[in-house]
């Protein structure tokens, strides 16, 4: 018997061969994370809690995190899960409260976790944040521009003495909130094994991977030719981190811009990952790609693929299959 029509629901896409994958949404604000329930997204994959923190002459308060990643959680309800990027500042990010370093390579510098492991009473407050948010919904932590296994270590320490404090004042939290992060330095995309061993889950940021790995300053548009994900260097790394995260059980999202190109979207589906994250706009588009194409098919354009030696052999072949 044929199947029912199902209606497309955009917080779960499924492939013609019964293959799904979770769409959730990148935000930076309270404000995002309501567009992105009314646009159908089944949680946040990415919010990038850095831009809270700019344009402010103080960092937001702990309580008013709080109240903020409180919000939307009970946006998503129970069930969603809410992936908090802990701050990526530093790079393109700089808060008006603390002058940065001036560096000749900023993107090469002083951001993401390497601030937040040099800022110790900043992280703590958004980790107690996190943490005293965390019953109200499937809160997640990940912590951004993670190098090597050194730092993740060093974060990790940091919040268990968060929790042990909290424990000590008598506050609640889900003490088993998932912990991962983002593979988007080319050393921990190479490395993922040894975090696999750590971490609860991964996500994938094309965006840096792809300047760091092809050493082309995202924002240059200059050298903006090489800027481009379809590059058989980077699709190979993302496969390989996809499969060796897989192999440890460890669940993989991507949130670089392009998980909202559905033709891409689809490319890391075939090669596995369980959650793809992007603009809440580009859902719709997304799902109704992978509700026209089989999985097995996907798995086979791969084989073609990865022998490939260029971007533009790669963008004419799923050209001329689609
Ligand atoms: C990325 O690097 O792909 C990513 C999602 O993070 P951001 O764009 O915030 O650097
Ligand atoms: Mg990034």
């Amino acid at each position: 018997a044929s199947k029912p029509n199902l209606p497309l629901l955009k917080s779960t896409a499924v492939t013609l061969d019964q293959h799904s994958v979770d769409l959730l949404a990148n935000i930076s604000s309270v404000e995002g994370a309501r567009e992105a329930k009314n646009l159908g997204a089944g949680g946040i994959g990415l919010f990038r809690t850095e831009f809270l923190y700019l344009n402010r002459p103080a960092p937001p308060s702990e309580a008013e995190q709080f109240e903020i990643y409180r919000e939307v959680a009970m946006i998503f309800g129970k069930d969603a899960p809410i992936i908090i990027r802990t701050f990526d500042l530093g790079g393109d990010k700089q808060p008006d409260f603390y002058s940065f370093p001036q560096e000749l390579n900023p993107l090469l510098g002083y951001r993401g976790i390497r601030v937040s492991l040099d800022q110790i009473a900043l992280f703590k407050t958004q980790l107690r944040a996190i943490l005293k948010a965390s019953p109200y919904g499937q809160l997640k932590i990940m912590f951004p521009m993670i190098a090597v296994l050194a730092e993740w270590k060093a974060a990790m320490l940091i919040l268990a003495e968060v929790k042990d404090e909290l424990n000590t004042e008598g506050i609640d939290f889900n003490v088993n909130l998932e912990v991962g992060m983002m593979i988007e330095v080319t050393s921990a995309a190479l490395n993922v094994e040894q975090f696999a061993v750590e971490a609860d889950f991964f996500s994938i940021g094309t965006n840096d991977l792809i300047q760091y790995l092809l050493e082309v300053d995202r924002s240059n548009t200059s050298v903006g030719y090489l800027d481009n994900g379809y590059n058989p260097a980077v699709l190979q790394l993302i496969q390989d981190v996809i499969r060796t995260a897989n192999k440890h059980q460890k669940w993989v999202s991507l949130c670089g811009n392009m998980a909202g190109d559905p033709t891409a979207a689809s490319l890391f589906l075939g090669m596995g990952l369980q959650k793809l994250s992007m603009n809440a706009n580009e859902l719709s588009a997304v799902a109704l790609r992978i509700s026209q194409i089989k999985y097995t098919e996907l798995q086979n354009y791969l084989t073609e693929i990865l022998k490939m030696s260029e971007a533009r052999e790669v963008i004419s072949f799923l050209e001329n299959n689609s």
